[in-house]
């Protein structure tokens, strides 16, 4: 469903990509795996991992979060970006998808540079928070079961500095979110979560229509 920004014809999408993307050969790998699962319309489209990776490089980020690993597509374009000395914390719960994660991390050569942590990523998100991260990450992801949007956002937002830059993925839902006859639970809670920060005082906001819809968010 995120494959490609959905805005754009097909032809101009691969026009678009042919002027645009720079993929590195180890993220295409990637990509190509992941495509063969049965899951793997769940990766975020390669020119939303070129975007996320120029971010990452303009806000000089040295420690980054993501909430939903998967294979590893969007972690490994993050930890490719940051400096030697970055950290990334990785959160999923599937053991299998994080295994082929771990294996291009390894490959990559930027094992060092991510923590992996396994299980529920509210309960991860909560050990932070009280192992004393609140306010010290400068980036982070959220790209994980879209019925905890907004508990995932709440605590990464007390986990991310003043000025730091949250994304959040999938916020047009294939456009579902627009289709008033959709009352589907994962539609209604992206329509609830989008309505929550279009109010939302404590961000700077900005919501961009790439791959299935991203959403900036800076912490005022
Ligand atoms: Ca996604």
């Amino acid at each position: 469903m995120s494959r490609k920004t959905f805005t754009l014809s097909n032809e101009l999408y691969d026009y678009f990509c042919s002027v645009s993307l720079r993929e590195p050969e180890i993220l295409h790998q990637l990509r190509e795996e992941t495509a063969q699962l049965s899951s793997g319309g769940m990766q975020v489209s390669p020119e939303q991992g070129q975007f996320m990776r120029l971010l990452v490089e303009l806000i000089g980020a040295q420690k980054c979060l993501e909430i939903g690993t998967f294979t590893g597509y969007s972690s490994l374009s993050v930890a490719l970006s940051l400096p030697e000395s970055g950290k990334l914390v990785a959160c999923d719960k599937s053991v299998d998808w994080t295994s082929i994660a771990r294996r291009y991390w390894k490959s990559a050569g930027v094992g060092k540079k991510i923590e992996l942590l396994l299980g529920p990523a509210i309960e991860s998100l909560d050990k932070l928070l009280k192992d004393g991260h609140a306010g010290t990450f400068d980036f982070a992801f959220i790209d994980a079961d879209k019925s905890n949007y907004i508990g995932y956002y709440e605590r990464v937002l007390n986990l991310v500095r003043r000025g730091g830059l949250i994304l959040v993925d999938n916020v047009l839902w294939s456009g579902k979110v627009a289709d008033v006859s959709n009352s589907e639970d994962d539609t209604i809670a992206i329509r609830e979560f989008n309505q929550r920060l279009r109010n939302d005082e404590r961000i700077f906001l900005s919501m961009i229509p790439i791959g299935d819809g991203l959403t900036l968010a800076r912490k005022r």
